[in-house]
């Protein structure tokens, strides 16, 4: 099965793409998490990263395609796979479209989490996120604290605020979103295979995804 995932930041797509992930035994592709982890390890490509993400831009693209390109042909990517935070902009759903073709494989499903913008404010500005870079779980002080405050519950390391989540590049993260990626959806409409979901609880998002893929 090959999904993707399309939504603001915040919409819940790395939540959703970790319930597939787990029912279809498919890896989750995320971009954001490929970039993060190249930052920590200053690689090249994280050097190059790092700024535009600092500042909630998104990365070029070219660096994005290469990552991408990359990954897709990993051999767990065979049975499928489900995008998390890719394509972002138009033309990375081009080149998506030319890679596809070059493995000859297609994508059964494009996913749209909708949820509305100050739902999404509100989600951004209380996550925190496990410090532990192997660990990295996600909380939510407002709708899933951690047991203790301040630590994540599997392994006891500090949860932080991430440096684009504060609310200036919340707020430019928003209007990048609408700007180059919300495009998309009418792009995916056109080729007929986007369902739209209103995505305010996860498990309810999670279970509709299921129906509908079973169809
Ligand atoms: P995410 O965790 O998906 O919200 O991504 C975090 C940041 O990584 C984004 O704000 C962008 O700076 C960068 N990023 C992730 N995926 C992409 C992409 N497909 N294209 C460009 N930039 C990306």
């Amino acid at each position: 099965m090959r999904l993707i995932l399309l939504g603001a930041p915040g919409a819940g797509k790395g939540t959703i793409a970790n319930l597939l992930m787990n029912e279809f035994s498919i890896p989750q592709i995320s971009t954001g998490d490929i970039l993060r982890s190249a930052v920590r390890q200053a690689t090249e490509i994280g050097k190059k990263a790092e700024e535009y993400m600092k500042r909630g831009d998104l990365v070029p693209d070219t660096i994005i395609m290469g990552i991408m390109e990359d990954r897709l042909l990993q051999p767990d990517c065979q049975k499928g796979f489900i995008l998390d935070g890719f394509p972002r902009t138009i033309p990375q759903a081009d080149e998506l479209k030319k890679i596809m073709a070059r493995l000859d494989i297609t994508q059964d499903i494009v996913v749209n989490l909708d949820v509305p913008e100050d739902e999404i404010i509100r989600r951004l500005t209380s996550r925190r996120t496990c410090s532990n870079p192997d660990c990295q779980a996600i909380y939510n002080v407002i709708s899933m604290p951690p047991k203790k405050e301040g630590l994540c519950d599997i392994c006891g390391s500090p949860l932080i605020q991430r440096d684009d989540e504060t609310e200036e590049a919340i707020k430019n993260r928003l209007e990048t979103y609408l700007e180059k990626t919300a495009p998309l959806i009418e792009f995916y409409r056109k080729e007929g295979n986007l369902f739209t979901v209103k995505a305010l609880q996860s498990q309810t998002v999670f279970k509709e995804i299921v129906k509908k893929l079973k169809e």
